[in-house]
C-alpha cells in the first residue's frame, strides 16, 4: 500500500490534517488502533464538546517554546472552525463567555470531521496497530497489522497520555525519540486534586458544594468555580491551576474574590453587630461551606465581639486559604498532557522535522498545552490545518 500521506491517530488533529491534505489532492490514509475515531471528541465537554474558544490565542497555551503556536493559531482561528460547523448545521451555545459547546452532542463534531474526510477522499482504517516506522529514502514505511504501508509523509497525531482506557499511548513520543527528537517531561494536567487525611475528610463532607474562587500558584491566578469532591478539589479553577502546580506546592484560594473581606467584615460589624459570623458567611458563600469554615476555625460569635485583629485573621482565612494537595487524580481523569515532543525541533509553519521533512507531529503529542475552555481543540484544528496545507 502506498499513500502520499499517512496520519497515525484518528483524533481531532489527525482528522483535521487528513481532510485538509485530502482537499489539496493528496492520497491520505488515517490509521488508529482504537475501534472508533475521535473517542476524546465524543467524551469532551461532558458529552457536548467545547470545540473552541472565541478568544483563543497564544496566551492561552503552555509550552517550553511559547512562540511556537503563534503561526498556526493566527492562520486558523476560532471563527474558521465556527464557519465549518455552521456549514454542517451544527447548533451550538456559548456557555461561559467565548466557550462554544455543541447544543446537542459531541457526536456532531465527529460527524463534521468524518463527513469532510469522506468528501476529501480520505481513507480511515480503525483497529489498525502500528508496530513500527522507519525511514525509506524520501518517504517513510510503517509496519502495521494491515502489512507494510509506504508513504511520502508520516503525520504523528497520537495525542497525549490522558485516559489510557480511551486508547492514549506514548507511541508518538517513542517515534520522536527514535528519530533523536527531544521529548519534554510529561505530566497530567487539567486534572482534579487529591487531599490528605484531614483535608480529605473535610472535602468529603462538602462533596458537591461549589463556589466561585480565585486560586493562585506560581504567579498564575484563575477566577473560576471550585468544586469539593469525595477525594479532594475539582471544578474549573482547580483544573486550570493544576497545569502550573507541582508536587509539594501550596495553593492559595480566595473564597471571596469579588470583594475585600476585611472591609466587608468591618462594615457588617458596624451595620449588623448582633449578626453571627456564620450567618454573615452564609450570605457570602454556600451555607454548608460557611458552616464548615466556622467549625474548622472553632470560632463563631456575634460580630460585635470581634476586634480588628480577629476580623483581619478571618479575612486572611477567607482570601488566602492555603491548601496543600497530596497529588492529582493523574492520567485516569486528566484532560490533557503537559509537555511532549519538543517543538524546538519542529517547523511552526509546516510541523515537519526540518532534518527529516517526511516526518511531522501535530496536536497534543507536541509540547503545547491549552488552558481549559476549548483551547486544546483549537490547537488540534490549527496545527492539523497548518500541517495539512503544507503536505
Ligand atoms: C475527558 C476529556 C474532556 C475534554 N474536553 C475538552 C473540551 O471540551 N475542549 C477542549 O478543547 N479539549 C478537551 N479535551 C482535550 C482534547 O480532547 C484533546 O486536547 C484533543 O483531543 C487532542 O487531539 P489530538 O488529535 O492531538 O489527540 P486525540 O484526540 O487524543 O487523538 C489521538 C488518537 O491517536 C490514537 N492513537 C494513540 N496511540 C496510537 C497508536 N499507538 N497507534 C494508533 N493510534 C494511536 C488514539 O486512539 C486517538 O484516536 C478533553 C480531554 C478529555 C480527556
Amino acid at each position: 500500500m502506498t499513500y502520499d500521506v499517512v496520519v497515525i491517530g484518528a483524533g481531532a488533529a489527525g482528522l483535521m490534517c487528513a481532510l485538509t491534505a485530502g482537499y489539496a489532492g493528496r492520497r491520505v490514509l488515517v490509521v488508529d488502533h482504537a475501534n472508533k475515531a475521535g473517542k476524546k471528541i465524543l467524551m469532551s465537554g461532558g458529552g457536548r464538546c467545547n470545540f473552541t474558544h472565541l478568544a483563543s490565542g497564544p496566551a492561552n497555551f503552555y509550552s517550553g517554546n511559547p512562540s511556537f503556536c503563534i503561526s498556526a493559531l493566527k492562520r486558523y482561528r476560532p471563527e474558521h472552525f465556527v464557519e465549518l460547523v455552521e456549514r454542517h448545521g451544527v447548533e451550538y451555545v456559548e456557555k461561559t463567555p467565548g466557550q462554544l459547546f455543541c447544543a446537542d452532542s459531541s457526536k456532531e463534531i465527529l460527524r463534521v470531521l468524518l463527513t469532510e474526510c469522506g468528501w476529501a477522499g480520505v481513507e480511515v482504517r480503525l483497529k489498525t496497530a502500528v508496530e513500527g516506522v522507519e525511514r525509506r529514502g524520501e518517504g517513510m514505511r510503517l509496519a502495521t497489522s494491515l502489512g507494510p504501508i509506504d508513504c511520502g509523509a508520516l503525520v504523528v497525531a497520537t495525542g497525549g497520555l490522558s485516559i489510557p482506557t480511551m486508547g492514549a499511548t506514548g507511541f508518538g513520543y517513542d517515534i520522536a525519540r527514535q528519530f533523536d527528537l527531544a521529548v519534554t517531561e510529561t505530566r497530567a494536567a487539567l486534572v482534579p486534586f487529591t487531599l490528605t487525611s484531614q483535608w480529605k475528610a473535610r472535602a468529603e463532607a462538602l462533596a458537591g458544594v461549589s463556589c466561585e474562587v480565585a486560586v493562585t500558584c506560581h504567579g498564575k491566578r484563575y477566577r473560576e468555580p471550585l468544586l469539593f469532591t469525595h477525594r479532594g478539589l475539582s471544578g474549573p479553577a482547580m483544573l486550570q491551576i493544576s497545569s502550573v502546580w507541582q508536587p509539594g506546592d501550596t495553593l492559595s484560594i480566595d473564597l471571596l474574590p469579588w470583594r475585600d473581606a476585611f472591609e466587608a467584615l468591618c462594615r457588617a460589624r458596624r451595620e449588623m453587630p448582633r449578626r453571627r459570623l456564620s450567618t454573615w458567611l452564609g450570605e457570602q458563600l454556600p451555607k454548608r461551606l460557611a458552616q464548615a469554615l466556622v467549625e474548622w476555625h472553632d470560632d463563631d460569635g456575634v460580630l460585635a465581639e470581634y476586634g480588628n485583629a480577629r476580623l483581619q485573621a478571618w479575612a486572611e482565612a477567607l482570601q488566602a486559604w492555603r491548601v496543600k494537595p497530596a497529588g492529582t487524580e493523574g492520567w485516569r481523569t486528566a484532560e490533557v498532557t503537559m509537555g511532549g515532543v519538543d517543538t524546538r525541533a519542529i517547523s511552526s509553519k509546516t510541523f515537519a522535522v526540518p532534518s527529516l521533512p517526511q516526518l511531522r507531529f501535530i496536536g497534543e503529542v507536541l509540547d503545547v498545552t491549552g488552558e481549559l475552555g476549548g483551547h486544546n481543540f483549537q490547537w488540534a484544528w490549527a496545527s492539523g490545518v497548518a500541517c495539512g496545507n503544507a503536505l
